[in-house]
């Protein structure tokens, strides 16, 4: 007898701990939908990507000594940043309907602007290297290039195709895969790194280092407005274990800002856009730049 009314007020009890957890269940529910006064839409989003939609602007990080993916321009007499990174994160803002601001820094600090919130994507011809993957995300890729040395008329000679470079000096870019690619490929020479690319060009000249090693494009272009410097014969695939071409970072935070920009490049790549973009960028590169490289 003793023992079933011990049970029934057992039963009691816990009826009543469940109707107490239902409603404070209820309560919580209710008071999330009150609550609520967000859109659905505007709450799915990152915060990323609610600061580019509510303040209409997207940021992107670049390094523009780049030429032809970015590099400055007098344009209508103002100096301007320009080149075919510039015209694919144009078309990544008008996909997200916001206006583009650039923001040039040097190519070593980039990574840490965007995860500082600084900068809300980088275009910079950038590799996805498993390194950098640690602390960004990276879109598709979207560029790939050869590896080139370039040197001086006098010492062009000295880097056949077939050189291990033992000995020689050679400058990258500061924070660059070129300085990975150097200690992978050509352990026998010796690495200078350089912050920006347009010094490593006055060190090449004053004969502070004798090569450097560049992306292609980049080494030719450097080569044509700069007489007295050669686009070598080495010139190379990137190890291929480590060959991971070009392609835009953002921040590991923004998912959404990323499918964003891998469906403008998947779109500029599929209806002709991207070619176009990178003969404007081609055509761009006339007299007046090849100076400001010369001035530089
Ligand atoms: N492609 C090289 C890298 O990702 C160099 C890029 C650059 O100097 N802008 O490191």
């Amino acid at each position: 007898m003793k023992g079933n009314s011990i049970m029934k007020k057992a039963k009691k009890i816990v009826t009543m701990i469940l109707v107490i957890t239902m409603l404070a269940g209820l309560a919580a529910c209710s008071s999330k939908t009150e609550s609520k006064t967000e859109n659905p839409e505007t709450e799915k989003m990152s915060d990323t990507m609610k600061k580019i939609k509510k303040s209409g602007k997207i940021v992107v990080g670049t390094e523009a000594s780049f030429p032809p993916l970015e590099f400055h321009k007098e344009i209508d007499g103002k100096d301007t940043i320009t080149g075919f990174d510039i015209f694919v994160a144009e078309e990544i803002a008008k996909d997200l309907g916001v206006e583009l601001e650039i923001k040039d820094m040097s190519f070593d600090g980039l990574l840490a602007a965007l995860v500082a919130g600084n900068v809300d994507f980088v275009a910079a011809g950038m590799a996805a290297t498993e390194e950098r993957r640690q602390s960004v995300d990276f879109s598709i890729r979207y560029y790939d290039t050869l590896q080139t040395i370039l040197a001086r008329d006098d010492n062009k000679d000295e880097f056949p195709a077939d050189s291990d470079m033992k000995g020689k000096l050679i400058g990258v870019q500061k924070g660059s895969t070129q300085s990975e690619i150097m200690s992978r490929m050509y352990p026998k020479a010796k690495t200078v790194e350089i912050a920006k690319n347009a010094d490593i060009i006055l060190q090449l000249q004053s004969g502070k280092i004798d090569g450097a090693l560049l992306d292609d494009p980049i080494a030719q272009l450097y080569a044509i407005a700069n007489p007295g410097l050669t686009a070598t014969e080495l010139t190379f695939k990137n190890d291929p274990e480590y060959d991971v071409g070009s392609s835009i970072a953002v921040s590991k935070e923004a998912p959404d800002v990323l499918e964003s920009i891998d469906k403008t490049l998947q779109r500029i790549m599929d209806d002709g856009t991207y070619d176009k973009l990178l003969e404007k960028a081609d055509s761009m590169l006339d007299a007046d730049m090849i100076d400001m490289l010369v001035d530089e």
